[in-house]
């Protein structure tokens, strides 16, 4: 039975400090009150050494929101997958659409970087969704098998059982807007079938597919009550303990 998750992407907020004070309060709660689904915080880089020093990572697992494309060398400023996991995190987001609009990042780049995570031992939340114009145009199926096809159906059958897929419209990301249950559960089901295809239905129903998108405690229950949605990626509302914790129980 695949896993559901609810997993945090902090973005590029929080100092060290503020980071270090809201992992120990999530820490401290989520071993009191054991969740019913899996829990990851996704931290700038500098944040991941110091909070893998004392996350209980049986209850919360810690990512990478990137790594570079390029495993060493004379590339100033860039990050490793092999430096991501020697700090003791476990999971990198690639291909957030963020990455993609202001980096540039191409299937192609993400495609290396999905290679060199898995290589070095991480598990991979790969993001894919559609804009609004393409939203607008119908053409969202067709965007999100692009992105799988450019970026990850070139693993093997072994490999992709470490992708995670997070489903996130670029036009829900930090708008208040989200997709509603129906049309998030209606892409959802599509990209399990298209990972059927690929790899056969076994794998397709072990894959965890989460939603991302102004994913909230009061909308949570209603899109992880669809049978395609495993959980959630969340940027805003993972930022304070209470609002996280809101999501996390809406799996109770
Ligand atoms: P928000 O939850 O702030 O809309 O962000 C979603 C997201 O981009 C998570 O990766």
């Amino acid at each position: 039975m695949r896993k559901k998750i609810v997993a945090g992407n902090w973005k590029m907020n929080m100092n060290l400090q503020d980071g270090i004070a809201l992992a120990k309060e999530l820490n401290e709660t989520l071993t009191n009150e054991k969740p019913n689904c899996g829990v990851i915080i996704c931290t700038p880089f500098i944040h991941l050494a110091s909070i893998a020093q004392f996350l209980n990572q049986d209850v919360i697992g810690l990512g990478a929101e990137n790594c570079a494309d390029k495993e060493k060398g004379a590339y100033t400023g860039e990050v490793s997958a092999e430096m991501v996991k020697s700090t003791g995190a476990q999971y990198v987001i690639l291909g957030h659409s963020e990455r993609r609009g202001y980096y540039a990042e191409t299937p192609e780049i993400l495609k290396e970087k999905v290679l060199l995570a898995l290589k070095n031992g991480l598990k991979v939340i790969f993001c894919i969704g559609e804009s609004l114009e393409e939203r607008e145009a119908g053409k969202q199926n067709e965007v999100v098998k692009a992105e799988l096809e450019g970026s990850v159906f070139n693993l093997t059958e072994e490999e992709f059982k470490n992708i995670i897929i997070a489903y996130e419209p670029i036009w829900a990301i930090g708008t208040g807007k989200t997709a509603t249950a129906d049309q998030a559960e209606e892409i959802h089901a599509y990209i399990r079938s298209i990972i059927a295809e690929k790899y056969g239905q076994a794998v397709a129903d072990d894959t965890t597919i989460l939603y991302g998108g102004s994913c909230k405690a009061s909308n949570a229950p209603e899109l992880f009550a669809k049978p395609d949605i495993d959980g959630g990626l969340i940027g805003g509302a993972s930022l304070k303990a209470a609002d996280f914790m809101g999501i996390i129980n809406a799996w109770k």
